[in-house]
Parts: C-alpha cells; sequence; structure tokens
C-alpha cells in the first residue's frame, strides 16, 4: 500500500479550512475523494476565479459535488473507527 504524508486542508465544521499534516494511503476512500477534489481545483478555471479581492468565488458546481463526496467519505470513515463519538 503505497502511503505518505502531505498536507491537507482540514474542515472544521464552520468557519475557514485549516491546515493539517497526515498521512496519505492511496487506496483509502477518503483520500481518493480528496484527491478527485484537489486535482479538480487545480485545473479548473471556475474554481480557480477569484473577485476583486482576491477572494475564491466558490462558483463551481462540479467543486461543491466533489467536496459533498469527500465529505460523505470522512463520515463513512469516522463512522468505522472504534472510537468515533456515538
Ligand atoms: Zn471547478
Amino acid at each position: 500500500m503505497a502511503s505518505r504524508t502531505e498536507w491537507q486542508f482540514q474542515d472544521r465544521g464552520s468557519g475557514p479550512a485549516y491546515k493539517q499534516l497526515v498521512v496519505v494511503h492511496d487506496d483509502d476512500p477518503e483520500n481518493a475523494a480528496y484527491r478527485r477534489l484537489m486535482d479538480h481545483c487545480a485545473a479548473c478555471r471556475t474554481c480557480l476565479t477569484v473577485n476583486d479581492a482576491g477572494e475564491a468565488t466558490n462558483t463551481c458546481t462540479t467543486a461543491e459535488q466533489r467536496y459533498q463526496e469527500y465529505r460523505q467519505a470522512r463520515r463513512g470513515t469516522a463512522a468505522a473507527l472504534p472510537h468515533a463519538p456515538a
């Protein structure tokens, strides 16, 4: 199994995301979903569009869909952990 470490944006639930160094396993569904999201955003003109203040406009429906898939994958991973809160 290929694994490595990389910086990823982590979701707080509210407020801005933060970056955290994580171990990545390429065959993990959560990381696969995250990779699809990042690969899309790096190549998508809509995702790279910013307003006059330099802020992302976040108008890409594909990115939103992939983000929701990533969140779904995270919930699935968390539910499988023995120490996850009920
Ligand atoms: Zn996009």
